[in-house]
């Protein structure tokens, strides 16, 4: 190969394309794609830093007018290579820069200083130095005098010390290196996180189901590197005693692993099970790290320092040498998904990562999403199921309210008749119980209090938002209708939005349990750092009989005392204009009614909704996930919707308006031109879910139908076009797979 294509690393939009150089001679055959290599770049030839992403033998332009590029730089590890490899297909699979996906897989700046401690050590022998003080004294050199003076005492001193108590500045201090006075030294020391004291864990013993999984993945551990397998297990079943068995193996083969966790169920109780297993060679990151700290962890990774780490989704670029496992606990999480550009999924990056290292994917969740439950069925994954909960804990009882029978009856209390009896009952036998209200959704559906039903999209089956000026919209094809006076289905004028938030639900409480003690749980009570492990640790100890929570309260908390768990809402997630609505239902519904009798009592589940006879509903009341992937399979076969279809979310946004209608009609009009005679359509424009955000108004296409390859195809050609016209410079364009 001739010829490099090099991504030069400066942050600026415009020379987000890669640069073709020349391969001088003595590095021909020595570069591949993920190469650091030095170019001479611009106009003056300034050298610059570049990452090499593709090689060829064909010049772009006439070869004279192409420069050569003068270095690889020694030292690029391959880890980073392999990392760089990985940014080029996030870069192609989801569509975003080359630079912004070069920057999620090696996202810590090299300008981060690693952390050093410095000495500053006495030179001369103590005669000398006593004389040279003396002389220093009568020179007025102070400041020289007092560090010698200090060291004459102590030979050798912190940096800090001397600067910040002594008062010296680091050039003087540099003035007495040159005279030979001191010399400085210094060590690097990595910020560890506090490893906590490890807690007295009985080691278990696995259980047969375990133990079959165990031996079925490492058995054939080499015949089948790049493995990939799923876990189906309730919360509680023993999955992670299961990933640590993994880990341990991979671990005693000199391979190291990485675990991807929620950042929200990222508990002290499971870092110390980890913790407990692998003692210090376990690291982990999170968001309330700092850069610095975090780089410091990635930097262990490279050299060999530890073997295992856990962190969120940005955990997956540790850049570890002989990457073995990646496990992905709570696979179905949303937050595995990247909410900036590269818009990429955790889970499709394990693979891909996998693939390319010849690592194991281990995916672990009660309620699998239906891409991974689907590639379970197909074959693609190795299925696994634990269906016991591996401490003898019965699965709690769960029951619908019917709240149109409650609105019928005339009473619009968030506490319907049913669970205020219940709630009566915990509280005189002295148990816990916790209310959950889930606001996520957008509370601007509209439902009819009479039959239950929310009012769809005649086009995509999802449902339409309310909008200030009276109308209802679809999010996804902008289908628009006047609000109507009566419901569609059954004539009734009781047509509502749910405005209901978690202050309420605690007003309500207290009036009618002015005796209970209630601690409220949401963005507003959490906003101050610790706030939540606040809430929960006097929840836990008991300081309260009703914990009153958004979603936050149901992931990854035991709490022995709770035997009640009410779902005041399950319509505000089921109703979200996103064809995704059943399945977060379901999950959540499932999560929180995991809540219950999780100790040696037995728990209840009370779900309050309009709509019982939703399969969602039903199967997570019955805890029947068969069924419920059977249905939800269905509905997306019968609209396209992934995994039974591809998708592809165009997001715009511009200050201006106007300018930004004109700019997605453009793109529609492109986009049909492209996929005429294909059985791929275009959606939309449409507004956002918000419409506009800090005075910047945002529209989306959906490019749905058709294989993954055609849409990506669709895609490429799509961005060469915005690349190609002035007139979309002013609009952020952003893709969005699969969502
Ligand atoms: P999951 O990850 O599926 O929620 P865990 O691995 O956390 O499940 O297990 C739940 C509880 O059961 C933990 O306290 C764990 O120590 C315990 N446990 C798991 N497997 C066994 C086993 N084979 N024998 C005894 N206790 C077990
Ligand atoms: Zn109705
Ligand atoms: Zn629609």
């Amino acid at each position: 190969m001739t010829y490099a294509d090099v991504i030069v690393n400066i942050t600026a939009h415009a020379l987000d394309r890669p640069f073709q150089y020349r391969i001088p001679e003595h590095l021909r055959g020595r570069l591949e794609i993920g190469s650091v290599v030095t170019v001479p770049f611009g106009k003056g030839n300034r050298p610059v830093t570049g990452y090499v992403i593709g090689l060829s033998d064909q010049p772009a332009l006439e070869p004279e007018r192409i420069k050569e590029l003068s270095e690889a730089v020694l030292g690029a590890s391959d880890e980073e290579k392999r990392l760089t490899g990985l940014a080029v297909w996030i870069r192609d699979r989801y569509g975003s820069t080359m630079l912004q996906a070069l920057h999620t897989v090696l996202p810590v700046k090299r300008k981060v200083r690693a952390k050093e401690s410095r000495l500053v050590i006495l030179q001369l022998p103590e005669d000398l130095a006593g004389r040279e003080l003396e002389l220093l004294k009568r020179k007025h050199q102070t400041a020289r005098a007092r560090v010698l003076e200090a060291l004459i005492e102590e030979q050798s001193l912190p940096w800090e010390i001397v600067t910040e108590k002594l008062h010296v500045t680091p050039s003087v201090l540099q003035a007495m290196v040159k005279k030979g006075y001191i010399r400085i030294e210094s060590t690097r020391v990595y910020r560890k996180p506090p490893l906590p004291e490890a807690l007295a864990h009985g080691a278990v013993s696995l259980n047969g189901q375990q133990q079959a999984i165990v031996d079925s993945v490492c058995g054939e551990w080499e015949k089948n590197p790049c493995g990939r397998f799923l876990i189906q297990g309730v919360t509680g079943s023993g999955k992670t005693e299961v990933y640590m068995e993994l880990i341990a193996y991979a671990v005693s083969r000199s391979e190291q692993a990485i675990v991807l966790i929620p950042e929200i169920a990222l508990t002290y109780q499971t870092l110390m099970r980890f913790y407990h297993r692998f003692g210090d060679r376990v690291s982990v990151i999170h968001s309330r790290m700092s850069e610095g700290e975090r780089f410091d962890q990635f930097e262990r990774a490279r050299n060999g320092d530890i073997d295992v780490m856990i962190g969120p989704r940005s955990a997956l670029f540790t850049p570890f040498p002989h990457l073995g496992i990646i496990v992905i606990d709570e696979e179905h999480e949303e937050s595995y998904r990247s909410e900036q550009a590269p818009r990429y999924h955790a889970r499709e990056v394990a693979f891909q990562r996998g693939r390319m290292e010849g690592a194991k994917v281990v995916l672990g969740s009660a309620t699998p999403s239906l891409e991974a439950a689907r590639a379970g069925r197909t074959g693609e994954l190795t299925l696994f199921k634990l269906n016991q909960r591996a401490r003898a804990v019965s699965l709690p009882e769960v029951g619908i309210v019917d709240l149109r029978t409650e609105s019928r009856d005339g009473s619009f209390s968030l506490l319907s008749r049913p669970l205020r009896d219940k709630m009566e009952n915990c509280l005189q036998k002295g148990d816990q119980m916790m209310l959950f209200l889930n606001r996520r959704g957008y509370a601007s559906s509209v439902t009819c209090r009479s039959c239950g039903q929310v009012i769809k999209c005649p086009h995509c089956d999802v449902s339409l938002t309310l909008h200030a000026n009276g109308s209802l919209a679809c999010h996804y094809c902008g289908y628009e209708m006047p609000m109507p006076d009566r419901c569609p289905e059954c004539g009734s004028i009781y047509l509502r939005t749910f405005r209901a938030g978690t202050e309420q639900v605690e007003e309500e409480v207290t009036r009618l349990f002015p005796q209970a003690r209630v601690l409220r749980m949401d963005r507003d009570t959490t906003s101050e750092k610790d706030a939540q492990l606040k809430i929960l640790s006097a929840f836990a100890s008991h300081e309260a009989d009703i914990l009153i929570g958004t979603q936050m309260i149901v992931k990854g908390h035991d709490f022995p005392d709770v035997t009640l768990v009410g779902i005041l809402l399950a319509d505000l997630s089921l109703n979200i204009p996103d064809y995704r609505a059943a399945e977060r239902t379901f999950q959540l519904l499932t999560q929180a009614a995991g809540r219950a009798g999780r100790a040696s009592k037995s728990g209840c589940v009370l779900i309050q909704t309009y709509d019982p006879d939703h399969y969602a509903v039903q199967c997570a009341a019955r805890q029947d996930y068969e069924e419920f992937y059977r249905q939800e399979m269905a509905f997306r076969s019968m609209a396209l919707y992934p995994p039974a279809g591809s998708l592809i979310a165009i997001h715009c946004s511009c200050a201006d308006r106007g300018h930004l209608e004109t700019a997605a009609r453009y793109l529609r009009l492109f986009l049909e031109k492209i996929l005429k005679r294909t059985n791929a359509a275009v959606l939309g424009p449409a507004d956002e879910n918000v419409a506009k955000i800090n005075d910047i108004w945002r529209m989306v296409l959906y490019l749905r139908g058709g294989s993954a390859e055609l849409l990506r195809e669709a895609r490429r050609r799509l961005e060469r076009y915005i690349e190609a016209n002035e007139g979309f410079s002013t609009v952020e364009i952003q893709f969005d797979v699969d969502r």
